[in-house]
């Protein structure tokens, strides 16, 4: 089989399945290349579905002009590279793409350190990668980080301007598309029998949470993106119905819906009932949404399968507040009240190791959670050590936040991902705050775990009854 561009979307681990959802901008990627012999390999998904699958043997079974490797999330850091590698090893004339946030922001340092990388798209695709396969010159194409006579150079970053075109639900592409739709964050789970997909429902964010890559100010650094933009009604229903008619289940928007306003989400769920979408939602909300909100969702989506993700982060208001979450403690409890009057799903999300958080303050979420596990009913409820992103509010500041960090380049993430595949130990979270050091953040996790398991309630929920991110 021949490729036109072939997409690789990289186990974080090499030889086992770990962090399989792919980034959403893979699928339009490939949408974009229509006319073009394209197929995405997800290697962690084929890694379930054969133990002994190997990328470098998938590879010399067929020829591709172009790879395209996702290096979104920073913990692909040491395996995209490795992917590359072997992408070239295998047919030395073929052009490696990289693309994906931690790749927009490092890319002149891949460029620098890693010869068989040959570009980098920075920011949003859509646009530079169909002038790159039609082999236009790469300095009129936008968003590239190319070579020139061993010079790297870059073209000018420009989001995409209206997201209504782009096709983010056609995954026919995509090796083993449906088993893709059963799997989750862990990996692909056989024996489930729903499916759900995440949906690309906007762009951008007006926020900064502290540890976030994807914040404000680093999507406008790195894509030229301003605020957040939502896809508009009539194009998120075009994906809503050719997903129901794949069989998903649960679709699981990339943005808060409710913050695009009662206009849009009252025009949505309106489109939604008259086009008989039943499927639930799995939907994280940024801040705290309005009753309103809670009751028109409850009454468009499946309750059955629909999970409202809450983040107050913090048992402390004003923790809470200083990362970037603006809701106090009374509102939050209202609202998980009313998602369960409205017979809805609820997850509340914490955070271990947050900047300006001690011991003291980390009793108050040892507190919230006893609260939520006993006088509420959430179907799961999270709590992980934040990890440190690149572009991310902290990672920009260390100072204001009063973190040290110890990531600075490319170079530190790629070891660091290294050492995890080679099973040597390795430093998860990558920085420390000026109140508690890496192994306080983990004893701090593993208190809150130890409350979850003496609650008789939590510790019957299994891990695979949800969607995970
Ligand atoms: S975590 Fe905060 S900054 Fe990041 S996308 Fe969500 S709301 Fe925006």
């Amino acid at each position: 089989m021949h490729y036109d561009m072939l997409f690789i979307h990289p186990s974080a681990h090499p030889d086992s399945p770990q962090f399989i959802v792919m980034p959403m901008g893979v699928v339009s990627l490939m949408n974009e290349l229509e006319g073009y012999d394209v197929e995405a390999i997800n290697v962690g998904l084929e890694l379930c579905l054969d133990r002994n699958f190997d990328i470098e043997e998938a590879l010399t079974q067929c020829e591709y002009d172009c790879v395209g490797i996702d290096l979104h999330w920073h913990e692909h850091s040491f395996t995209a590279l490795q992917v590359a590698e072997i992408c070239k090893k295998v047919h030395p004339g073929c052009k490696v793409i990289l693309g994906g946030l931690t790749a927009s922001y490092f890319a002149q340092e891949i460029m620098h350190s890693f010869e068989h990388v040959d570009y980098v798209v920075r920011g949003e695709g859509e646009q530079a990668l169909p002038l790159l396969l039609r082999g236009d010159e790469a300095e009129l194409i936008p968003n590239l980080v190319y070579r020139d006579n061993g010079t790297v150079k870059e073209t000018p970053v420009s989001p995409v301007e209206c997201l209504d075109s782009l096709d983010f639900s056609t995954i026919s592409g995509i090796r083993h598309w449906e088993d893709y739709l059963k799997s989750s964050i862990h990996g692909h789970m056989r024996r489930r029998f729903w499916y759900d997909f995440w949906l690309c429902t906007g762009r951008g964010c007006s926020y900064d949470c502290s540890y976030c890559g994807g914040a404000h100010h680093s999507q406008n650094r790195l894509c030229a993106r301003h605020g957040m933009t939502f896809r508009s009604v009539d194009a998120v229903m075009k994906d809503l119905v050719h997903l129901q008619d794949l069989g998903v289940h649960v679709v699981c928007p990339s943005h808060d819906i409710s913050l695009a306003g009662p206009q849009y989400w009252g025009d949505l769920f309106r489109c939604m009932k008259e086009a008989g979408i039943s499927m639930g939602m799995y939907l994280e909300v940024w801040q705290l949404p309005d009753t309103a909100f809670l009751e028109a969702l409850a009454d468009i989506c499946n309750p059955r399968f629909t999970t409202i993700v809450m983040t107050p982060l913090s048992g402390n208001e004003s923790i809470r507040e200083l990362n970037g979450k603006h809701f106090a403690n009374e509102d939050f409890y209202d609202r998980v009240k009313y998602t369960e009057d409205v017979g809805m799903n609820h997850a509340p999300y914490f955070a271990t190791g947050l900047p300006f958080e001690t011991r003291k303050t980390f009793k108050e979420t040892l507190t919230m959670t006893e609260v939520l596990i006993t006088d509420f009913n959430p179907s799961a409820i999270f709590c992980t050590p934040l990890r440190l992103d690149p572009g991310s509010p902290m990672f920009e500041n260390p100072d204001h936040y009063k973190i040290v960090k110890h990531f600075h380049t490319f170079r530190d993430y790629y070891e660091r991902c290294m050492k995890r595949a080679q099973n040597l130990p390795h430093d998860f979270i990558g920085y420390h705050t000026e109140n508690l050091d890496g192994r306080t953040i983990m004893e701090m996790q593993n208190e809150w775990e130890a409350l979850l398991r003496e609650n008789p309630v939590m510790a019957g929920t299994s891990m695979d009854t949800l969607h995970f991110v």
